[in-house]
């Protein structure tokens, strides 16, 4: 495959489809992109909490970060706050902030935090994001240049709004042809590569390399190429949701964080825009009913249920065997989806473009490596994943048959398993986790298992400097104050963006 020369179609027109168009069309230059839509066939619509990976995506597609804020009525997420997982009693909930714990050794972190912090909570000792996130303050100034922050953040958006942006960007700005089609089968060669997509509208579209961005359809992975689907349902528990937009006084404060709350058998997201908030109740179906997950949604909004109007989904958590398969790669929901606890659907789309680009494949041959390679390391992260969420139900002490289930040694993974028993003399570290680019690295689990209740390790057989992980907290406390009193609220840093957006607009003329 001659690199100058590659045609890569891409199949679908979510958020999945439209990442891939543009950072494809940015990055490989002198290719042609072909984004292939069907107009009978709606996109998720969801997908509203991303990770920080999405500033240096939008960065790296040429997009400016006030265009997007204000296109997609987006906000900052800082993190995310968990209500009532560890016994649902009143107080009861922790933050896992984006911002690391301050810089220490694991062992001295978690010794400093129980020697010096009384009865603060761990995250808010070791991190200034929970203080940041109570007051509803944003992690950058306005004057700060283009995706840069005091502090680590993502986004809360519009999927819907960001498909739209995308869509212009990538059409006029980054030559990204747009063909509204709806595709119907393949043509392949006889040794098995895919030659052209066959749509109703528009004939046979021919490509080098596709992209497998169909989302449940998953058109090309396992519509075609029949790429078995890995269930992890018997991990996680959850396959149903109901969502609703929830209109916002447009004087009221947005949240920092997602708020993810429990309840008897699943959890609801609550996510702040500036006009709305989309909430969702997540749930699995083998224990509670629909009718009764309806009342919970309605119980937490204050609403009659039958006022709700919510959307239904349906989800099935695990993924293919497979993500790259001869000249295809699937990417988005066609390669899988574990529940939305986390947010970890978006940044895996970014991962495996940025993958997909790393290792971009020279020619034909190079191209069954590259598969190897990015198969190995996505089976690796899809595991990983796995195994985090798992964490946030097996620590909880709640009682209801649903937790209890998600308790049941049989449902924990081996590896889970191991390291949960490590961690009673051990910290979550660095030595747990030791890929480069851990999606959830070791700071994460800290943040969960001590926010859930876990008690630290007492002390052990290697000495650590505990003191100095103190004045790190100590130091790290001082920076909250400064930060606290000097951050816009993400209220008024929003209505400043969105008041400056025509004379913004203006200027680019
Ligand atoms: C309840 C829920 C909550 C979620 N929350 C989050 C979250 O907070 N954060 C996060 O990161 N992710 C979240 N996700 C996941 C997120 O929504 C998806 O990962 C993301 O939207 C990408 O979807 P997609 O582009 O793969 O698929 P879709 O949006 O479904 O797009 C599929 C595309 O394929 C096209 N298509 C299908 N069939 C054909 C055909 N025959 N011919 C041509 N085109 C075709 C469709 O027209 C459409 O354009 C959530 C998912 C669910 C279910």
């Amino acid at each position: 495959m001659e690199q100058q020369a590659v045609r890569i179609v891409v199949v679908g027109g979510g958020t999945a489809g439209w990442l891939s168009a543009c950072w494809l069309a940015a990055r490989v230059p002198g290719a042609t992109i072909t984004l292939v839509e069907s107009p009978d066939v709606a996109t998720i619509g969801v997908g509203e909490g991303t990770w920080p990976t999405m500033r240096r995506t939008l960065q790296a597609i040429g997009l400016d970060e006030a265009e997007f804020l204000t296109a997609c009525d987006a906000s900052f997420k800082q993190g995310s706050r968990f209500i009532g997982w560890a016994t649902g009693a009143p107080g009861d909930s922790y933050y896992h902030p984006f911002t690391p714990p301050v810089d220490a050794d694991a062992r001295a972190l978690v010794r400093g935090w129980r020697d010096a912090a009384g009865d603060q909570a761990f995250a808010p000792a070791v991190s200034v994001q929970p203080r940041i996130c109570d007051l509803d303050l944003a992690p950058r100034q306005r004057a700060m240049s283009g995706y840069a922050g005091a502090l680590n953040y993502a986004y809360h958006l519009d999927a819907a709004k960001l498909a739209a942006l995308l869509a212009r960007h990538g059409v006029d700005k980054l030559c990204v042809q747009h063909v509204r089609a709806h595709v119907t089968g393949v043509e392949a060669d006889t040794a098995g590569d895919l030659r052209a997509v066959l749509t109703r509208e528009q004939g046979a579209i021919a490509g080098d390399l596709f992209i497998d961005c169909t989302g449940h359809a998953a058109l090309l992975i396992d519509g075609h190429f029949g790429v078995p689907f890995i269930d992890r349902g018997d991990v996680l528990f959850n396959d149903r949701a109901l969502a609703v937009q929830v209109p916002v006084d447009p004087a009221s404060p947005i949240r920092s964080q997602t708020d993810a709350t429990a309840h008897d058998a699943g959890w609801i997201w609550d996510i702040g825009l500036p006009t709305r908030r989309g909430v969702g109740c997540v749930y699995s179906s083998a224990f509670i009913e629909d009718d009764a997950a309806a009342a919970t949604l309605a119980r937490y909004l204050g609403r009659d249920p039958a006022d709700l109007d919510a959307r239904a989904l349906r989800f099935r958590s695990g993924h293919r065997a497979e993500f790259w398969k001869r000249n295809c790669v699937a990417i988005g929901l066609s390669a899988g989806f574990l529940e939305p606890l986390e947010a970890s659907a978006i940044v895996l789309i970014e991962l495996s473009l940025g993958a997909l680009i790393d290792g971009f494949p020279a020619d034909r041959a190079a191209m069954d490596i590259q598969a190897r390679r990015f198969n190995a390391l996505f089976r690796y992260r899809w595991d990983r994943i796995v195994e985090f969420l798992k964490l946030h139900y097996v620590l909880s002490r709640r009682d209801q048959r649903y937790w209890r289930a998600y308790r049941d040694p049989a449902s924990i993974p081996d590896r889970l398993n191991e390291l949960l028993m490590l961690w009673r003399h051990q910290p979550p570290s660095i030595a747990d986790f030791p890929a480069v680019d851990e999606i959830f690295p070791a700071a994460s689990y800290q943040y969960v298992l001590y926010g859930m209740g876990h008690s630290a390790p007492p002390p052990g057989p290697v000495a650590v400097d505990a003191d100095a992980a103190v004045r790190a907290m100590a130091q790290a406390a001082q920076r909250g104050r400064a930060l606290a009193a000097s951050l816009p609220t993400n209220r008024a840093y929003l209505d400043a963006l969105h008041a400056a957006a025509p004379r913004r607009a203006l200027e680019t003329l």
